[in-house]
């Protein structure tokens, strides 16, 4: 194990079958996200540090090494998530241990900082990249300018990586109506996505803030003309 790998795990899932598709895994949630989407259902996740300071946190890295140790040939792999893992320097490090330790590593990430994510791209086997809006439309989502310029050039390292992937987006009515998603599908075509996953914005346990979801997935002809392989969840 790294000896001085600090990252910021917030909490762990000791298995999960959904979040990442055919695999059974655990799943590490990092501390901290640059951006601040109204619908986000880690809200405690966002501040850099957990409430109250790092005294109230329950897993140290060496904790979470010292788990997997005891899930080798009963787990595949670990997905790394939050908050966003990107923004953790230490997250090369973590994924370098979960690679030595006999497990595959997996990233859940909206791309926020490509550089980092061209950091961590060589040790991943899979990748959940979550796309919020038009690219020109992000900051009606994440509250934060420029973002989709991120988000567009994180997607393309993801594409040029060869890495496996999955895109998907969150759908509210507040933030993406029919005409927006149309958009958003021409920039997924235009960046040579063929295949994206809807998920419908669940408004429960969300931050303040979010109101009723009135967007239905249940008529997407439109945007299958521009990615043919869309999926809902
Ligand atoms: S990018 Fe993800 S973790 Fe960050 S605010 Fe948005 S939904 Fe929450």
């Amino acid at each position: 194990m790294t000896p001085d790998c600090s990252l910021k795990v917030a909490g762990l899932v000791p298995l999960s079958t959904v979040d990442k598709p055919d695999a059974l895994i655990a799943t590490v949630f990092t501390q901290g996200c640059p951006w601040r989407c109204p619908y986000c259902h880690n809200p405690h996740l966002l501040v850099s540090e957990p409430p109250g300071g790092d005294a109230t946190g329950l897993w140290t890295w060496e904790r979470v090494m010292a788990f997997l140790g005891t899930r080798r040939g009963l787990l595949d792999g670990v997905a790394f998530s939050g908050g966003e893992p990107t923004i953790h320097a230490d997250l090369v490090a973590a994924m370098r241990d979960v690679r030595d330790g006999g497990f595959a590593a997996y990233l859940h990430t909206a791309g926020p900082l490509p550089a980092a994510l061209a950091r961590v791209l060589p040790l991943v086997q899979w990748v959940g990249f979550d796309v919020k809006a038009p690219f020109d439309e992000y900051k009606r989502v994440t509250r934060v300018a420029d973002s989709g310029s991120c988000a567009r050039e994180s997607l393309r390292l993801l594409v040029g990586s060869g890495v496996p992937f999955e895109v998907r987006t969150t759908v509210h009515s507040d933030q993406l109506d029919l005409p927006a998603l149309e958009r958003l599908a021409d920039d997924l075509a235009a960046e040579g996505i063929d295949s994206w996953v809807l998920q419908a914005c669940r408004t429960e346990g969300a931050g303040p803030g979010i109101g009723p979801n009135k967007t239905s997935l249940d008529s997407l002809d439109s945007l299958r003309k521009r990615v043919p392989a869309i999926s809902t969840r």
